[in-house]
């Protein structure tokens, strides 16, 4: 089983991965996983390569600090109230990308446009309305509630948040998200993409999530 100093460094290691790729850079973003008081948060203003285990802090459901010397993330409420939404959720990322909060500025849905989206975000990926800066609870609902059951939303004028069942997980629909916010960028600029229609994202996402890689996914026939 997993220790909460484990957690931590797991968190701590996906932000330098989203560094190391450009999603995020200074202090902007943050990230959460789930444990069983709550959320394990990235601290407000802390660089991530400066970041320790120690530095993390655990805040409850409700938002109040269990642990932790640090102030958490200003944008706590975004992962606690995704995390209390969504049961299938373990870890949340909030980044920056350049092509998913290019697209933020535009006020648009991105519909399911390749498989992969289908796969590890499961759905469109929509934008939440603008919350001036500094409204961290409005922001968290605006946020929880226009995610639905997708795996990405994004934040108007501000950037993106991907949420997944576990940290690998999460990591990985922020690459996606930022993958595909650049395809429907760029194939948007020569024409207009074609969704794949709702029936195969539900069949390809059920297919990702419980028989990928499995005998069972050879059987289908597909
Ligand atoms: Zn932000």
């Amino acid at each position: 089983m997993t220790t909460h100093r484990e957690l931590k460094q797991a968190i701590i290691d996906a932000c330098l991965k989203l560094e190391a790729l450009g999603y995020i850079i200074g202090t902007y973003g943050n990230a959460s996983a789930r444990v069983p008081e709550g959320l394990i948060v990235t601290p407000s203003r802390v660089n991530y390569t400066e970041l320790t285990p120690e530095d993390m802090v655990t805040v409850s459901p409700e938002g109040e600090v269990l642990d932790g010397q640090r102030l958490p993330s200003s944008e706590t409420s975004v992962h606690r109230l995704i995390l209390n939404a969504r049961s299938d959720v373990g870890a949340v990322f909030h980044t920056h990308s350049l092509y998913a909060t290019s697209l933020s500025c535009l006020h648009q849905t991105i519909p399911v446009i390749v498989e992969e989206q289908s796969q590890v975000i499961g759905a469109e990926i929509r934008c939440a309305a603008y919350v001036p800066a500094g409204q961290h609870l409005a922001l968290g609902e605006t946020v929880a509630k226009t995610l639905g059951t997708s795996n990405a939303v994004m934040l108007a004028n501000h950037g993106v948040v991907a949420c997944g069942r576990d940290i690998p997980d999460a990591l990985f629909a922020a690459q996606v998200a930022e993958r595909v916010a650049y395809m429907y960028l760029s194939t948007s600029a020569v024409g207009k993409p074609v969704p794949i229609p709702q029936e195969h994202v539900e069949s390809e996402r059920h297919r990702w999530l419980y028989k990928y890689g499995t005998a069972a996914d050879r059987t289908t026939g597909s």
